[in-house]
């Protein structure tokens, strides 16, 4: 890992328009340490908008100061939004996320929420490029000023093509839609407002195939007609191109399940197919795309974002599997205080049904790796199991949610025991029980080792800490400090 590499998160939001700000809203709300990438400046298509009146609880409002009022609401929760590129969101081998950046970082974090919105669709045609900027324009409100008493054409035939045609009518003279159909995608509201404002004229059935113009920009489009092919040149100052948008889907590694039109497709949690990477807005596949469904989508998969975690577990994988499947959740990682069998049995049904990573102390990799052997030494059957992901090291710090956990390692019962601790309670294993220790004559065992685990790594915790045993009822580190046999030095006495 390198200075560049930014860990410590829970989750990583790439794009900060309405859906990237609010999902950040409600991951500082949910006490989530969530990072929100973004290229630009905070507010994604609003910034592009004039004029807003279809956002519920604001009559109207301006697509740059709702913008503002989002980024200050995010940021009064404490989002932390950074200026850079995301290249790629990789799901990496230890089942964390790697975000690579323009300007050469990387952040990892167990859960992504794609909210990177869409960019528009090119015509693909000679002259779009080299005019782009000098009279080709793919957003009405950031260009239309430029274009005061022009004759401008808009390409297209949905809502977006109407609604900025009528918008651009207050700066052209007059405005062409060219649209390669005889009638319009456009919602009926529009269309009726369209064919009402006497500056729009239709130009159905024709397809632009070239933007010619001179080094003062577009002089006019070449058009051919879709049915008979023939050609004919219209007059503009300014081409307006509204053909769609492409979802901003391609920055991910790993083709997650998408419609037609690359959207990607989320469940009700708004997860895609692969396990932690969330979609919301824009480049999810849905009925419509709006403000309002962009910060709904966020709203939902800030909130399902991972907070669970499993810790050792045993035979009952199967009841754990449907507890986690019930509360339609995936752990951010299956944790393993130690590699005895009744603490890792489960562990291959939780890693093919949730992808989660698999921690374990690389001293214990040993016995880990010869469960089937473990299993016969008690005269039952295991599978191998899928390899660790990630090893655990003493003293760092592991996170779930707004959780944080300390690695302590604690051998003895084992030679990579480790307790997990924090938030006031000891994830403990079989390192200490309720009147008792592990035992220490399975191999790797040792009594003065866990002994001096024990106070070095449970003893030296407040007398509160909640001490949660792989096997027995809970009990506290100062009820252990008290009472316990093994480390008040009664059990040496007999
Ligand atoms: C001209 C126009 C007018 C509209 N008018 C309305 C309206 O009146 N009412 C309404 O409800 N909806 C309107 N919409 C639709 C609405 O703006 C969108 O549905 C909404 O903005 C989607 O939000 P989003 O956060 O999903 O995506 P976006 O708003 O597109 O935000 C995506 C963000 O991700 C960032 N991003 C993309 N790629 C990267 C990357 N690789 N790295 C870092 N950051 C990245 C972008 O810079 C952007 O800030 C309009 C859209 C347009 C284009």
């Amino acid at each position: 890992m390198t200075d560049n590499t930014k860990t410590g998160y829970d989750v990583i939001i790439v794009g900060a328009g309405p859906a990237g700000l609010c999902a950040a809203m409600y991951a500082g709300r949910g006490m989530l340490k969530a990072v929100t990438i973004e290229r630009g400046a905070p507010g994604g298509e609003l910034l592009n908008t004039d004029l807003i009146e279809d956002y519920i609880g604001f009559e109207s409002v301006k697509g740059w100061e709702l913008a503002q009022k989002m980024a200050e609401h995010a940021k009064t929760f404490g989002a932390e939004i950074v200026t850079d590129t995301v290249e790629k969101v990789r799901k990496a081998d230890d089942g964390w996320f790697d975000v690579a950046t323009a300007r050469g970082k990387t952040y990892r974090a167990p859960a992504v929420i794609l909210t990177a919105g869409g960019t528009p669709v090119k015509l693909g045609v000679p002259g779009e490029k080299e005019y782009a900027g000098k009279g080709v324009s793919y957003c009405a409100v950031c260009d239309g000023a430029f274009f005061k008493g022009e004759v401008l054409a808009v390409v297209g035939g949905g809502d977006a093509a109407v609604e900025e045609a009528d918008y651009l009518t207050r700066y052209a003279t007059k405005v062409y839609i060219v649209h390669r159909r005889d009638q319009l995608r456009a919602s009926r509201i529009l269309q009726e407002r369209a064919f009402a404002n006497p500056k729009i004229e239709m130009i159905w059935n024709k397809q632009v195939v070239e933007i010619k113009g001179t080094d003062r920009g577009i002089h006019h489009l070449e058009l051919a007609d879709t049915a008979t092919g023939e050609r004919s040149s219209l007059l503009v100052g300014g081409v307006f191109i509204f053909i769609g948008f492409k979802p901003n889907t391609d920055l991910v590694e790993g083709h997650p399940k998408h419609d037609a039109g690359g959207y990607f497709i989320t469940d009700e949690r708004m997860m895609t197919s692969i396990p932690g990477l969330f979609a919301a807005g824009d480049v999810r596949s849905q009925l419509t795309r709006q403000i309002t469904t962009a910060v709904g989508d966020a709203t939902t998969a800030a909130i399902a974002v991972e907070k669970y975690l499993v810790i050792d577990p045993g035979e009952e994988a199967g009841l754990i599997a449907h507890k986690l499947q019930a509360e339609r959740v995936t752990p951010v990682g299956v944790w393993l205080t130690h590699a005895h069998i009744d603490h890792v049995l489960g562990v291959p049904r939780l890693k093919a049904d949730t992808g989660a990573p698999i921690h374990l102390h690389p001293a214990d990799r040993m016995l880990y790796d010869h469960v089937p052997e473990q299993a016969l030494a008690f005269g039952m059957r295991a599978e191998p199991l899928p390899a660790p992901d990630r090893e655990l090291v003493h003293g760092e710090m592991l996170r779930v949610g707004g959780l944080a956990f300390r690695v302590r390692h604690a051998p003895g019962h084992s030679p990579g025991s480790v307790v997990f601790e924090g938030e006031g309670v000891a994830f403990g294993g079989d390192v200490l029980f309720q009147g008792s220790i592990g035992r220490t004559d399975l191999p790797g065992g040792d009594v003065d080792t866990l002994l001096k685990s024990i106070e070095r790594e449970l003893l030296t915790l407040p007398d509160s800490t909640i001490v949660y045993s792989g096997h027995g009822p809970e009990t506290t580190v100062g009820r252990e400090r008290r009472a316990n046999p093994f480390l008040t030095g009664a059990y040496r006495l007999g």
